[in-house]
């Protein structure tokens, strides 16, 4: 079928030219050298951009009736190819998806092409934000949030996205024929919540929010990598102190964060933390405590983007041959072993969050690379050290993940896309199934 003409035909925006299809068929997977090779050639058909449910609706029933791949796309800041058509097709742009339906205090329900940024303008106006940001804020979108990310500002005080109680409800576009639309609440909702959309496209989602404080930024910095870490635990405990990020870096990595530059100095240990206006003091005296010097950052913002996966991103412009993994540390103590471990190949860096009413160092360590095979073995000493690696270096939902197949996620795939039509390719679970 003529897809263009088609779109054409329904008043749907479409994108044709190669290169905007190139560009729109990507997105930040390029942070692994084993992805790269895998991924950097594959390429959508054709981009579709709807701007209302009516047209979500319109494309999945003509994907279903002409078997035509869909892989649905927010922003494209992904960083495992989550939203690389591996088999070509129609990739469903949702950025015209824009509609804040509903916003009170407490709750929204939003469009997935929402901007996470734009909103939380809106949504501060009466006193609310987000529970959690990933560092892309500014540029990513609510339904990829949910599809494709994890947690990220936010995480140390209401814990990851995945975390009872942070996704209300979702409204989602099937490709069963004829499509549907149906509504997802309370637990139901969990099946397309990190799901990498192969289960669904999701036109709505409620979700809850957080008071919005007056937030500071502030760098401590350290002159040893044990001390940061163990006063980043420290605020994280400290009850008293409301903050929405604390991630601490090892040497040389605040070198490579050329927007702190003349805020903070780059030869020492860092901690960057965002907190309450009105906890300075007990931030100040936390800080004097664990021997570390405060400084002021200008805005959140420039703090927000060196974090999380920003970390990897401005040090591989400084050095393309470092990549990253993603752990969940047990104790600071495992962390000083795996640092001694790989001097020359691991350089520190932890994000802590709440996970299951505790406070723990997840962490997005930069590795040096050499070979795949290299980097499959620090993965495997990790686990052997009883740290947790969600493998960055997988396009495999699971893989990537928690490791094991979720049966209800699959089961809901099965009766919402019969035909496999959805980002192909990416669960194991269904690819083992089909074989
Ligand atoms: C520099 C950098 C820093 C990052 N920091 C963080 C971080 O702090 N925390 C974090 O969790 N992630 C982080 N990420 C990953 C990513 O930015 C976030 O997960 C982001 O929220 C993805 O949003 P997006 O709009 O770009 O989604 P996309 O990349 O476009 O999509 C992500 C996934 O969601 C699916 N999807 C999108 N919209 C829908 C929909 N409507 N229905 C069904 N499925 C859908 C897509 O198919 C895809 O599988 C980072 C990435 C980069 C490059």
């Amino acid at each position: 079928m003529n897809w263009q003409e088609w779109a054409a035909k329904q008043g749907i925006e479409a994108v044709t030219n190669p290169l905007q299809i190139a560009k729109l068929s990507q997105d930040y997977y390029h942070f692994s050298p084993v992805l790269t090779p895998i991924l950097e050639h594959k390429r959508a058909d054709i981009v579709l951009k709807p701007a209302t449910e009516e047209e979500v609706i319109a494309i999945a029933q003509a994907c279903v009736r002409e078997n035509t791949f869909l892989t649905v796309r927010g922003s494209g800041t992904g960083n495992y190819g989550q939203c690389v058509p591996l088999e070509g097709g129609v990739v469903l742009d949702t950025t015209k998806l824009q509609r804040i339906i509903h916003l009170e205090p407490g709750y929204t329900i939003v469009e997935p092409g929402v901007k996470l940024a734009q909103f939380e303008q809106q949504a501060q106006a009466i006193g609310w934000e987000w529970r959690m940001v990933p560092s892309t804020v500014r540029t990513a979108t609510i339904g990829g949030f949910i599809g494709g990310g994890s947690g990220g500002i936010g995480s140390i005080l209401y814990g990851q996205l995945r975390d009872r109680g942070n996704l209300l409800g979702a409204r989602v576009v099937t490709m069963t024929d004829p499509v549907q639309v149906i509504e997802l609440e309370g637990e139901a909702a969990q099946v397309v919540n990190h799901a990498y959309g192969v289960n669904g496209i999701i036109t709505a989602l409620t979700m809850p929010l957080a008071p919005a404080y007056p937030w500071d930024a502030y760098g401590v910095t350290f002159a040893d990598f044990d001390r940061a870490a163990q006063f980043g635990l420290a605020l994280g405990n400290c009850d008293g102190i409301i903050k929405k990020l604390i991630s601490v870096f090892d040497r040389p990595i605040p070198e490579f964060f050329t927007t702190l530059r003349g805020q903070v100095p780059p030869d020492r240990c860092l901690v960057l933390t965002i907190v309450n206006h009105n906890d300075r003091l007990a931030l100040t005296e936390l800080a004097r405590f664990w021997g570390g010097e405060l400084v002021s950052i200008d805005k959140p913002i420039t703090a927000i983007e060196c974090t999380w996966n920003h970390t990897t991103l401005h040090a591989r412009s400084s050095d393309p041959s470092l990549t990253y993994l993603q752990c969940l540390y047990p104790d600071l103590e495992t962390i000083a072993h795996l640092r001694e471990l790989f001097p020359e190949e691991l350089i520190m860096h932890l994000e802590f969050i709440r996970s299951a009413g505790k406070v723990v160092a997840a962490a997005i360590p930069l590795v040096r690379f050499t070979t795949p095979d290299r980097l499959d073995e620090i993965i495997k000493i990790h686990e052997t050290n009883g740290v947790f690696v969600a493998n960055p270096h997988t396009y495999l939902l699971e893989d990537g993940g928690m490791k094991t197949i979720d049966r209800e996620q699959l089961a809901f795939k099965q009766r919402i896309d019969p035909k496999g039509l959805m980002n192909p390719g990416k669960m194991r679970a269904w690819l083992e199934l089909n074989q």
